[in-house]
């Protein structure tokens, strides 16, 4: 059996403030994490660093040591001359966020709280028997308002980077200890982008960091590996088909246009019947990799037979290979909802199963340390806008 707790990691369920000396934020180098390997060629030749001829090779070589060996110094860069090194040095930084709070559930989930360019947002590890799992998140807050979702109580803050993306699968092999990149043996195999925000909504920046992730000569995750969920934004979920290629989750929550307006507004937008379009002409949406509709368990609201029976009328009417992972709803101080009972839950399982529809109910992870689904918030709130132009001519 492979042992998930790495010894180097506290195993204490109290959070575990990392302090830091100075804050990322001073540091005005550029940041080469999240930069395709053309950009880093271009960056390279502009700072006068290397010969146009010779950039495509460097280039290559700084990539193999931030993506496959986690180098976050040029120090140690030993196939590369030490002027340059110190060139680089001069220039450019491999970035992180900076880790303000580790926590960790009885459950062996881990809750990262990070912090760049001033703003806080969470990334979870959970890891399980056959497989460990990393959350990301793609916003700072949310603009979407899920009832049911603590985040959606959160105010929309700002888009994360691609570099800030990435930053949380390198921050997560940093501490499980997993440099360098190895095929065999990982503790984090798969990716899923269901932490705080909706990531059709930061379509760029998810794009360019999964590319990044999925580069056969860095991270390496194979796009099996990786989920991105969204609550439905229609009009992306085809060009994220064909621009990232992963596999898709959709949060339905529920199979009437009148529930789920009241519990996931963007539905006033695109309703069931669009979303459910959009499904069945997702690229690559076979039997082999089904698409996974996420249905959280809220009491008296979208748990009873006839919502099940109407959930397998649509999959069926649409065609779609799907599967159905059911949430039990995760509380949050405040919450206007409760979850379903165990036996309305497995009945609910039952009449999906019985017309052939996967429905595994999934276990909550980390809800003692408000980790699980629907329960990340970080305290970051909008800045004030003369502090957003003070940041702005960053580059
Ligand atoms: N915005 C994207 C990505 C977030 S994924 C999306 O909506 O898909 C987070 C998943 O957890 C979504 O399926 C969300 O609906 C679900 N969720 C939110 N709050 C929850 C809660 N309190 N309990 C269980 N699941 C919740």
């Amino acid at each position: 059996m492979r042992v998930h707790a790495s010894a180097a990691l506290p195993l204490a369920t109290d959070p575990v403030v990392v302090p830091r000396p100075s804050a990322p934020g001073d540091d005005t180098r550029a940041d080469l994490v999240g930069q395709s390997r053309a950009q880093i060629a271009e960056a390279l030749v502009a700072a006068g660093l290397v010969p146009p001829r010779q950039a495509p090779m460097r280039a290559r070589q700084l990539w193999h040591w931030i993506y496959a060996r986690g180098a976050t110094d040029f120090a140690a860069m030993t196939d590369l001359a030490k002027d340059l090194r110190e060139g680089l040095a001069r220039h450019f930084r491999i970035g992180r966020p900076q880790v303000v709070q580790v926590q960790v559930s009885v459950d062996g989930t881990r809750k990262w709280l990070l912090r760049s360019g001033g703003e806080e947002f969470e990334t979870v590890f959970i890891p399980e028997a056959d497989r460990g799992t990393l959350c990301v998140s793609s916003q700072v807050g949310c603009t979407l308002n899920c009832r049911f979702c603590h985040t959606g109580t959160m105010r929309f803050v700002r888009n994360l980077t691609a570099a800030e993306i990435l930053g949380q699968v390198l921050v997560a092999r940093d501490a499980l200890g997993e440099w360098p990149a190895r095929p065999e043996g990982r503790l984090l195999t798969n990716i899923v982008l269901m932490g705080m925000g909706e990531p059709l909504y930061n379509f760029d920046a998810v794009r360019d960091a999964m590319r990044i992730v999925m580069d056969a000569e860095g991270l390496a995750l194979s796009r099996r590996r990786i989920t991105l969920s969204t609550a439905g934004v229609v009009p992306l979920m085809a060009r994220a088909g064909e621009e990232i290629g992963v596999n898709l989750a959709v949060s339905l929550h529920a199979v009437r246009d009148e529930v789920r307006d009241a519990i996931v507004p963007l539905n006033r937008k695109w309703n069931i019947a669009q979303l459910m379009a959009a499904c069945a002409a997702y690229p690559g949406a076979r039997n082999a990799r089904r698409i996974t509709f996420e249905y959280v368990m809220l009491e008296g609201v979208n748990d009873s037979d006839a919502d099940a029976r109407e959930l397998v009328r649509l999959i069926r009417r649409y065609r779609i290979p799907a599967k159905v992972n059911l949430i039990p709803f995760n509380p949050w101080p405040g919450a206007p909802f409760r979850c379903s009972p165990d036996e309305r839950i497995a009945r609910f399982a039952e009449i999906l199963f019985a017309s052939g529809i996967a429905a595994p109910v999934r276990t909550p992870r980390g809800r003692d340390i408000l980790a699980a689904c629907g329960q990340l918030k970080s305290a970051s709130e909008r800045p004030p806008r003369a502090e957003l132009e003070r940041r702005a001519p960053v580059n």
